[in-house]
């Protein structure tokens, strides 16, 4: 009898434990939920925010430069292209390199200070092989570069110290983080200008960030068509990494065997700019 109720009791004890237990685990999986959910659905950091901005304004941009910028970049004589390198130098650096010389090709590099103080001799080698060297400033962070037209025009100083004193070149030529819309207000254009920077953003986007198994050559090879039917010379931006360089030789091969010239810019060509319209506007407003 006591065996019974002993039972009993351990079994009421169990059955208690056991519903102490699921009440528990609901409860923590609700809080997990709550704050997944909190998570998910609450306004994305301010940093993400402007990312995506840009990246917006990026993508509707390309939509924009296929007529705007058709009057700004007219072919000479035969097939050219520019290609672009941003961010660099970096441990990309000498595969592309490497890879722009075995197909005789030439590119513009628009570099950061930091990165040109680490890897100078990369840096050298660009200008003894005949290519473009550029400013893309110094921090890259959106935040920073645009906050005035004083960080602005400090950056891009800055880059041009570090780029001369291991290059012996003063470059003018400069394209700024993200490029020039929506943050490059009017004020910070005109203070460039008159600083005799010459601003290039660019008029087909290869989306070599965020195009991966060498997606972004096809990518690039179809712009390239669209744009050159419409009779503009492509200004095309890549990256200076490593997962470009990867897939760098299959675009020189094909460019290479349409005839196509990959030439470095240079004062002589017009720059492809975004243009404002109204959608400029100062970092935050
Ligand atoms: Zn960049």
């Amino acid at each position: 009898m006591a065996l019974q109720q002993k039972d009993r009791r351990n079994h009421t004890i169990n059955k208690l434990k056991r519903k102490t237990l699921i009440r528990l685990r609901l409860l923590s999986v609700t809080t997990f939920l709550s704050i997944f959910l909190i998570g998910t659905f609450t306004s994305p950091s301010p940093m993400k925010e402007i990312e995506e901005g840009v990246k917006n304004e990026v993508a509707n941009e390309q939509k924009r430069t296929l007529e705007s910028t058709l009057t700004n970049s007219k072919r000479d004589d035969g097939k050219v292209v520019y290609l672009t390198f941003d961010d660099g130098p970096t441990s990309a650096t000498d595969d592309i390199l490497e890879i722009l010389q075995k197909h005789h090709a030439k590119a513009t590099f628009f570099m950061l200070s930091p990165h040109m103080k680490e890897r100078p001799n990369a840096v050298k080698q660009m200008v003894e092989e005949g290519h473009g060297v550029g400013l893309h400033g110094v921090t890259h962070d959106v935040n920073h570069f645009y906050h005035s037209k004083q960080k602005v025009l400090g950056e891009m100083k800055e880059a041009q110290k570090v780029l001369e004193s291991i290059t012996g070149i003063r470059s003018v030529l400069i394209r700024t983080p993200y490029g020039s819309v929506p943050y490059l207000t009017k004020p910070f254009r005109k203070a460039l200008n008159a600083q005799g920077y010459e601003l290039w953003d660019w008029n087909i986007d290869s989306r070599d960030w965020d195009l991966t198994d060498g997606k972004y050559v096809e990518n690039l090879i179809y712009q390239i068509q669209s744009l050159e039917g419409n009779g503009a010379t492509p200004v095309v931006l890549l990256h200076d990494q490593s997962k470009t360089a990867k897939y760098l030789p299959k675009l020189l091969s094909y460019l290479t065997k349409q005839g196509v010239q990959m030439k470095k810019l240079d004062a002589s060509v017009e720059p492809v700019q975004f243009k404002c319209y109204d959608r400029c506007h100062y970092l935050n407003t």
